[in-house]
């Protein structure tokens, strides 16, 4: 029996984390004799969605389960998400779906949906009565749509893995003791992991802050060099529990749908291809503006203080540079901004400067001699009708190319530049061993 166990929402800013529950979840299923098909899945979801509550993240379990064990595990699953879920906090509102066989094509399709756009927690219960063989939500029951997305995230695209480790409990909420220098070492000897170091500021990535139980997290391409990451890395704290998802992180899964500016949709990840038109302005933080036109309209974008040289990037733009800018889309007073994650620069306009000549009689300078007045030279008077400003092209002091804000600004879906030309397809055949902890 093919058993798809979906689960979404169930940590709050406060704590606990929907992967430590899997973690949990993994051990009890293993107890229970059930095979699994797959690491557990970790699917974030848009990351722009109103009622996310950190991460946005949902997890599948895929499993052949011995025939008749449904009920138990079903029982097993509600238990440990009852005493985990942190159920006191408004956004936090657990779901959890069940599905028996092979996933139809509208729950991938439904995934996508969920990952790229906003929907409606009444398409996930009509999809959940129609496939799904049942399915329980906890209070305001949104997290329903995660849970049965989760299930349609069959991960047959690209795809990375991350190895979580968590802490014990008396240590939760308490500074992460990872020695740095572990990490670095890590990441010079393991190239097939990445965001482990922020490049500009030389600050280790791999550790959230907060209260949530993960200790570390290392991402990379394969589960073995995950594995091989996380037994170089020295703590000095005791690891309760480990395990290797498999997940659209670092993919750009959101990132797909491209849009006319006329037609962008708040809160949908967007990529729209334009014309830089005028000037950027920086406002109060820091954050620089610009402003990107189509033949149907124009939109402010948006490249906030933390994306750092990134900024930069932006601020060399010049009227006439085709770009193609994607992010989340943000209703404002004002109209729509979208709020910058990747920068394409398609082509860069010529760039010009009007320049006062030099006199031809004695190579001197020369200056205006007000408006309207032509030029005359400053160091021997001639004001001869040949002096007239030159528009001179200006050197661009940049490539057209991707560019990406440093991986300490980048959202877990966002596909960092390493990534690019590593991107790969299908499912495992077999699961490493070990892929967690007993
Ligand atoms: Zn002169």
């Amino acid at each position: 029996m093919q058993l798809h166990v979906g689960i979404d929402d169930t940590d709050s800013p406060e704590g606990g984390c929907t992967t430590y529950v899997a973690a949990l979840l993994v051990e009890r299923l293993a107890k229970m004799r059930c095979r699994f098909l797959d690491y557990p899945n970790l699917l974030r979801l848009n990351p722009n969605a109103p009622w996310k509550t950190r991460g946005n993240g949902s997890i599948c379990i895929r499993m052949e389960a011995p025939q008749g064990a449904e009920a138990d595990i079903k029982k097993a699953v509600i238990e440990i998400v009852e005493s985990h879920a942190e159920f006191q906090c408004d956004n936090t509102n657990p779901g959890v779906v069940f599905h028996l066989g092979e996933i139809p094509k509208e729950l991938e399709t439904f995934h996508n949906e969920v990952v790229q756009t906003i929907v409606h927690l009444e398409d996930a219960e009509r999809l959940i009565s129609r496939y799904c063989s049942s399915a329980v939500a906890w209070k305001n029951r949104r997290g329903l749509i995660g849970a049965l997305a989760s299930i349609g995230g069959t991960l047959r695209g690209d795809h990375t893995y991350e190895l979580l480790t968590y802490r014990t409990a008396p240590n939760r909420g308490m500074k992460r003791l990872i020695d740095e220098d572990s990490v670095k070492r890590m990441d010079s000897l393991i190239p097939e992991t990445f965001n482990n170091i922020d490049p500009e500021t030389n600050k280790v990535l791999i550790a959230p802050r907060g209260p949530d139980p993960v200790l570390y997290g290392v991402r990379g391409e394969t589960p073995e060099s995950v594995l091989a990451a996380s037994r170089l890395i020295e703590v000095g704290e005791p690891i309760e529990r480990w395990v290797i998802f498999r997940t659209n992180q670092g993919t750009d899964a959101h990132l797909s749908r491209q849009y006319r500016v006329s037609e962008l949709i708040p809160r949908h990840p967007s990529i729209v291809t334009g014309i830089f038109e005028g000037r950027h302005r920086i406002i109060e933080g820091g954050h620089v503006i610009f402003t990107v036109g189509d033949d149907s309209g124009r939109i402010d974008c948006a490249a906030y203080e933390p994306s750092g040289s990134f900024r930069d990037i932006v601020t060399k733009l010049t009227e006439g540079d085709v770009v193609k800018v994607a992010g989340g889309v943000r209703e404002t007073d004002v109209g729509l901004t979208l709020n910058l994650e990747r920068l394409e620069i398609l082509s860069l306009a010529h760039k010009f400067r009007l320049v006062s000549p030099r006199c031809p009689i004695c190579d001197g300078p020369t200056e205006s001699m007000g408006r309207g007045q032509g030029l005359r030279c400053k160091k021997c008077g001639n004001k001869g009708p040949g002096l007239i400003k030159k528009l001179v092209e200006v050197p661009r002091d940049l490539r057209p190319g991707l560019y990406l804000p440093p991986p300490r600004a980048e959202r877990h879906l966002t596909k960092p530049l390493e990534r690019l030309g590593r991107e790969k397809q299908g499912v495992p055949a077999t699961l490493l061993v070990p892929w967690h902890s007993d």
